[in-house]
């Protein structure tokens, strides 16, 4: 079922070097679908093209940069002939006391975090129109939720991400398209510098600390999975321990 339903579907992937994006990567080549993948490392992205097959187009793109992402989305029409899923992932993190941050690392954040968003999301937006179809989906965190002490300047980001969803939401609805957001706890990836197999087992398997970039890849599979007529605005997913 699920196979059938994502069979064919041309998906844009932010992020999609590593962690989460390159997860769902995964995921959805295995589903038959036909991918962008997305980041900054070419290296990366050509490895993960290598291992995924030929129905998947790398193409080395600064979310920062709207030109940049400008490119993205028509290099992907141009080879595909449609945009069905824009999953906007592409992020970044910093934690920590916000009388000790460096406010140019916290403006990178936001232009990566916030305006990057915007800008894959604007950029499919009379693809997706004149299809009369189209999912966005979009990389929050519980962080979008909840007001973590720990990380003022990531939480700010992911709150104003979650705001820019759940109002567009409603604007496109009457356009034929879905919009939702995928609201992870920790997840071991580079963003926490956890990338060893060993400690992320421990992590996971022992602690129940932190999940794997996988179950949230199958979360993403499950909203994208759904029929027309349902969406998953937010799906949040935690670790079982995190007391958040
Ligand atoms: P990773 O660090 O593993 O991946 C981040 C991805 O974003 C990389 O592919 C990176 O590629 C890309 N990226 C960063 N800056 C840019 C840019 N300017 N242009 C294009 N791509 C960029 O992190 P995760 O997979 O964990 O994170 C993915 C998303 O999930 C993020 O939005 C994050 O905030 C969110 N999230 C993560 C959680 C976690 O605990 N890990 C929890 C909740 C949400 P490259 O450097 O090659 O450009």
């Amino acid at each position: 079922m699920l196979e059938h339903d994502l069979e064919g579907k041309v998906v844009i992937i932010t992020g999609a070097s590593s962690g989460i994006g390159a997860e769902t990567a995964r995921q959805l080549a295995k589903r038959g679908c036909r991918l962008t993948v997305a980041a900054r490392s070419k290296e990366k992205l050509e490895a993960l093209t290598a291992e995924l097959g030929t129905d998947v187009l790398p193409v080395q793109t600064d979310v920062t940069v709207r030109d940049s992402v400008l490119a993205m989305v028509q290099t992907t029409i141009d080879r595909f002939g449609r945009v069905d899923v824009m999953f906007a992932n592409a992020g970044i993190y910093i934690p920590g006391q916000v009388h000790e941050g460096d406010p140019d690392a916290w403006s990178e954040l936001m232009d990566v975090n916030i305006d990057g968003v915007l800008y894959c999301v604007h950029a499919v937006l009379q693809q997706m129109k004149a299809q009369g179809s189209g999912d966005i989906l979009v990389s929050s965190s519980i962080s979008g939720f909840v007001d973590i002490e720990w990380e003022p300047v990531y939480s700010a980001s992911k709150h104003a991400i979650t705001g820019f969803v759940h109002t567009l939401r409603r604007q496109l609805a009457p356009m034929g398209l879905r919009v939702g957001l995928v609201a992870p706890g920790a997840v071991a990836t580079e963003l926490w510098d956890v990338t060893d197999p060993e400690e992320i087992a421990r992590l996971a398997d022992v602690e129940h600390s932190f999940i794997r970039a996988e179950d949230v890849a199958r979360a993403v599979v499950f909203m994208l999975s759904q029929p027309p007529y349902v969406t998953i605005r937010d799906l949040v997913i935690l670790p079982q321990q995190q007391d958040i």
